[in-house]
């Protein structure tokens, strides 16, 4: 029986999660054989989405760049994670109903938990000047109202937040209860 693609939908602000969710979540599809595809949305803006800014119109565009690739990995049989802020509810919701087998995460942290992190130095950037249009700082962040799990990766562990994304998948019966076994 071939697989079953589906396309899990990390959202959440800079530094919450999303990039270290996606490569621990790849690592445990690897390992039971399955193809993963992680759109990284830092990635796709240096190629896929390049020359697109920050503007809610560029967000919005760039989320449905990321999403129509889902929808094709995703009806090929492919794991696909998009791991993107995606700040706008109309763009997730259309990523939605464009992909079909679809899980929104919501990773959620505390902005001040973030900006301790600053993991790519940008929320330093912001503080200096250097840096406008910066999600939850001076541009939105539109909170998910219905997504499938919320993680919070202030209070779990990656694994723990990658466990009950898994679990979410064999719930939805996307995959099969060996991944969780
Ligand atoms: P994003 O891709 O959302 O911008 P990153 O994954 O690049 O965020 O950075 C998140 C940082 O938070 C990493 O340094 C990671 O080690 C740390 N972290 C701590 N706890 C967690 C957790 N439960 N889930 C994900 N990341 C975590």
């Amino acid at each position: 029986m071939s697989d079953t693609g589906f396309t899990i939908w990390l959202t959440g602000l800079s530094g919450a999660g999303k990039s270290t969710i996606s490569k621990e979540i790849e690592r445990r599809l690897n390992a039971i054989g399955r193809n993963v595809e992680i759109m990284d949305g830092d990635v796709i803006r240096t190629n896929l989405s390049k020359g697109l800014g920050f503007s809610r119109e560029d967000r919005i565009t760039n989320n449905k760049r990321i999403a129509f690739v889902c929808s094709l990995l995703t009806r090929n049989g492919v794991a696909c994670i998009a791991a993107a802020i995606s700040p706008y509810r109309e763009a997730r919701e259309w990523a939605r109903e464009t992909i079909g087998n679809f899980v929104e995460v919501y990773v959620k942290c505390p902005l001040e938990i973030c900006e301790e992190r600053d993991v790519k130095g940008l929320y330093r950037l912001v503080k200096e000047g250097k840096k406008k249009e910066f999600t939850g700082k001076d541009d939105p962040y539109e909170e998910p109202e219905y997504a499938d799990l919320v993680v919070e990766t202030d209070r779990e562990t990656v694994a723990e937040s990658v466990d009950r994304i898994l679990a979410k998948l064999v719930e939805l019966e996307y995959l099969s209860a060996a991944i969780i076994g």
